[in-house]
């Protein structure tokens, strides 16, 4: 069975499972697992912040990001369907009675400045406290300039608001952009990074900031249930996941190119090309795929995932580029049969 619903479906490798086996643990809760210690210590030198804390997931990643940074009553500015916003349970709200104001994404990604700085409020006694900008990189595989982030920055530090990233796939763009994970980093005062995504880890992710920050967010870790014990055992699949992980991850976006080639002719649907700038294709169709695409790929041993008028494929380390071929059939062989 090939599975392209998302890069989070990479199974450990060897050497990630003997890494495992043979990670130095102790109790983190006591600060006593060196192998936690050195991944937070390696990531936070690779993005050149000043510290990192080692999280169970993104969602609990940007959560803590945001309740350490804000208050009840405080705003945070965020994309239309951001992840943090649209799909981590309304947590901030939940939690932390943060209330989110969107901006909707523009068709590259961005969350247009001038419409983040036109609902940044005044400070008045009916509004609420506007305290952070969140941005996301890659959003939906797409991939934000160095410029937009560091004009972001300037943004906020104008209006002395804080900007966070949710770097879920923040390694994806660095890869697109030929830059390293310290220059996608610099303008954010934090980010949150996964592992468990392209680059492989079974589980994990990494908060970054300055120390107070991350002191401060290590009370919110625990706060949310997020003390953890002998991760060490996680932690060593995530130092493999930021090595090797890392280093192959072009490797998917080469295939996602390769995909998006193979399918441009398709009938009844058609590849969003603009968009196919990291490991994701999306796929737009006439008539509703959604139920009968992935039913049709799976009796032909793919799993992919779709919606009403649109889908998306997913490139990761277990999609080889003899999978892609593989890929590019069943989707053609099914819009061939189905299309409207
Ligand atoms: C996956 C993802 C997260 C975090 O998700 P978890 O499944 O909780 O690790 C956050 N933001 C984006 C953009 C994501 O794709």
């Amino acid at each position: 069975m090939i599975d392209v619903r998302s890069d989070t479906v990479t199974l450990p490798t060897a050497a990630m499972r003997k890494a495992m086996h043979d990670a130095e643990v102790g109790d983190d809760v006591y600060k006593g697992d060196p192998t936690v210690i050195r991944l937070q210590d390696m990531c936070a030198e690779m993005l050149g912040m000043e510290a990192a804390l080692f999280m169970p997931t993104g969602t609990q990643s940007n959560l803590v990001a945001l309740l350490t940074h804000c208050q009840r009553g405080d705003e945070y500015i965020v994309g239309g369907d951001a992840h943090t916003y649209k799909y981590e349970g309304g947590g901030a709200a939940a939690l932390g009675g943060i209330q989110p104001q969107t901006v909707p994404f523009a068709e590259n990604g961005e969350i247009p400045l001038a419409e983040v700085e036109a609902v940044i409020k005044d400070k008045d006694i009916h509004f609420a406290n506007t305290k952070l900008l969140s941005l996301e990189n890659t959003q939906h595989g797409r991939v934000q300039s160095v410029d937009y982030m560091c004009n972001a920055r300037e943004l906020t530090d104008k209006h002395q608001l804080l900007l966070h990233l949710d770097g879920a796939r923040m390694a994806n763009a660095a890869v697109a952009l030929g830059v390293s994970l310290e220059t996608i980093a610099k303008p954010f005062h934090t980010v949150s990074l996964c592992l468990s995504k392209g680059l492989g880890a079974p589980v994990g992710s990494l908060l970054l900031g300055d120390k107070k920050f991350i002191e401060q967010a290590l009370r919110w870790r625990k706060v949310t249930g997020g003390g953890m014990r002998q991760v060490g055992v996680l932690a060593a699949a995530g130092i493999l996941a930021l090595t090797d992980g890392f280093e192959r991850l072009h490797e998917d976006h080469e295939h996602a190119q390769v995909l998006a080639g193979l399918l441009h002719d398709v009938p009844g649907m058609s590849v969003r090309q603009a968009w196919v700038q990291s490991n994701i294709v999306w796929l737009d169709y006439d008539g509703d795929h959604g139920a009968s695409l992935p039913a049709y790929a799976k009796q032909q041993g793919l799993q992919i995932s779709a919606g009403r008028n649109a889908g998306r494929v997913v490139l990761h380390r277990d999609v080889s580029r003899q999978d892609v071929n593989i890929v590019a059939r069943i989707i053609r062989e099914y819009f061939e049969k189905n299309a409207v």
